[in-house]
């Protein structure tokens, strides 16, 4: 870990309300995107001479488009419930990062330029011109929301600030302003595949190393396949799952799981990647270009169904959007959700009694679990509401003997973001990155000094990789976060196949030739 530039807040029992520091903030900011990868995306290359006129136009269009956008811009009472719920402004408390305030950074350019009020008594509504100063505001506040909508939960008009980030963001790529981090990642999806930019034959190692390892382990040869036409399911999963702990250890988790529902399945080369950063930049038109290549690759490998990995915004954009973005789906099997989340997959498997469970696999951990925003608040799970917070406990407690939540105002609907998601998980925004963790590593914090919790499970590759990189700045450590399908793994009790079996009998037997000889051999 490098040495903290920044000072990093001390833990708490509860996280406390901090003391107001205007300003505290405002030297943070995403590196800018370059004209290499605003271009692939349709944006210009740089500020554009007439950007004013061009912001206020597209935002003319989004409010035509998104209505929700001009309610929300109308519909705020400055009643103050959300100031105090955002992880950023318990974490920094610059008072530009409450809720209302970054709304505001939105509303005030709005007024001025689409409400009469504001258009002839701009000082009496708070309306302001959209100055080169808002913009560079702009830049650097709608950069330190990552969209968790937290602060709509406790909104009694249920205005979304994560929307009105989205759509400033939108705004800008389309005047030359765009972040570097979400857009060249968007660009590697175009080119590779994959956010990574991980090439088919790099894929293909891994899945190859994969297969090998869990059969040194296990005895079990247990398939991690690519591009295979003909395969019932196409798993969509996060391109860190190839490579990276915790993440690698969910994938082999998967692997694990449909070998033991004896069904067929497949990755893809081409759609190697599940996020779907299209949505983080407010931009339609990327996230449905990012979409189409999972509905491209499940139609030339002709699967049935499609299921996804552990992530929390691409399941947002899944559960949510992609039967807009990327369907009809009559192409698959419809006794199937389209798509489905490997949570209920697994979850299924279990309430069928199909998976053999060893819990005591996970006996040296004390398991404790984190809601993703983007699952808890976007979207959900099974046939039943709430199944997005039950799913995932209920996979935990069939899979651990020990198993303790965070504190209840900290969880399910009313999780606190870890901090790196919606476009923030990039080393520019290090220092946002560790205080805006501060609420959830405080809730963690608590619950290992209350309840002996050694792991914290998660179902998300941007919360695995935010608290991989944060913990250690608060003095945990980084190996306490798992992937909830690295559990799952663990206490799999595996089903050897016929090769699985030869390989392990002692018993020659005398009508394979091969096996006389080596026994022979042997003697
Ligand atoms: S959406 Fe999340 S990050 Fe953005 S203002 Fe609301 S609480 Fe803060
Ligand atoms: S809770 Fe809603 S209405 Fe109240 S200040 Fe915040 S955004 Fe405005």
């Amino acid at each position: 870990m490098a040495k903290a530039t920044f000072e990093v807040p001390e833990l708490t029992q509860y996280t406390e309300v901090p003391p107001i520091t205007p300003g505290a903030m405002a030297h943070s900011a995403p590196f800018k995107s370059r004209e290499e990868f605003q271009t692939p995306l349709g944006f210009p290359g740089e500020l554009v001479e007439d950007w004013q006129a061009r912001a206020i136009d597209k935002m003319g269009e989004l409010l035509g488009k998104y209505r929700s956008l001009r309610v929300y811009m109308d519909a705020c009472v400055k009643c103050g419930s959300c100031t105090d719920k955002c992880h950023y402004f318990l974490g920094t408390g610059d008072p530009k990062n409450m809720p209302v305030a970054r709304q505001d950074l939105m509303r005030k350019v709005y007024r001025r330029y689409f409400t009469l009020s504001g258009k002839l008594f701009p000082k009496l509504v708070g309306a302001e011109d959209f100055t080169e100063e808002v913009l560079n505001d702009w830049y650097s506040y709608f950069h330190q929301c990552s969209q968790c909508r937290r602060c709509s939960v406790f909104c009694p008009y249920g205005i979304d600030t994560a929307e009105i980030s989205m759509a400033a963001r939108e705004i800008m790529d389309s005047i030359g302003v765009g972040q570097k981090y979400c857009n060249e990642i968007i660009g590697k999806v175009y080119k590779i595949g994959n956010n990574l930019g991980l090439p088919g034959p790099a894929l293909e190692d891994t899945l190859e190393g994969l297969e090998e390892d869990v059969y040194d382990d296990t005895g079990v040869r247990v398939k991690y396949p690519i591009d295979q036409v003909g395969a019932e399911i196409l798993l969509v999963t996060p391109s860190a799952d190839f490579f990276a702990e915790p993440h690698v250890d969910g994938l082999i988790g998967y692997g694990k799981v449909f070998h033991e529902a004896g069904v067929s399945w497949t990755l893809s080369s081409y759609a190697s990647e599940a996020a779907n950063f299209g949505m983080f930049i407010g931009s339609y038109d990327n996230m449905r270009r990012l979409a189409q290549r999972i509905r491209e690759a499940a139609i030339e490998l002709k699967v049935k169904r499609i299921v996804f990995g552990e992530c929390g915004h691409a399941w947002r954009v899944a559960y949510s959007f992609l039967n807009t973005l990327a369907g009809p789906w009559d192409f698959l099997d419809p006794r199937y959700p389209v798509p489905q989340h490997i949570c209920e997959f697994t979850y299924e498997l279990i309430q069928q009694g199909k998976l053999n469970l060893d819990k005591s696999e996970n006996d040296d951990k004390v398991l404790t679990y984190h809601d993703s925003c983007n699952v808890a608040r976007a979207s959900r799970m099974g046939n039943t509401p709430g199944g997005q917070f039950e799913i995932p406990r209920a996979i935990i407690r069939a899979t651990c003997n020990n198993f303790y939540d965070m504190d209840e105002d900290t969880i399910r609907d009313r999780t606190f973001c870890c901090g790196g998601g919606g476009g923030l998980l990039t080393d520019d925004l290090m220092e946002l990155r560790v205080k805006g963790a501060k609420p959830r590593v405080d809730a963690l914090n608590n619950v290992m000094q209350e309840k002996g919790v050694t792991h914290m499970a998660t179902i998300c590759a941007i919360c695995k990789s935010q608290f991989t990189k944060v913990l250690p700045y608060y003095g945990l450590d980084m190996d306490q976060i798992v992937s909830l399908h690295q559990l799952v793994s663990n206490a799999i009790v595996l089903t050897p196949g016929p090769d699985d079996e030869d390989e392990d009998d002692d018993e020659p037997d005398p009508d394979d030739p091969n096996d006389e000889e080596e026994t022979d051999e042997a003697a």
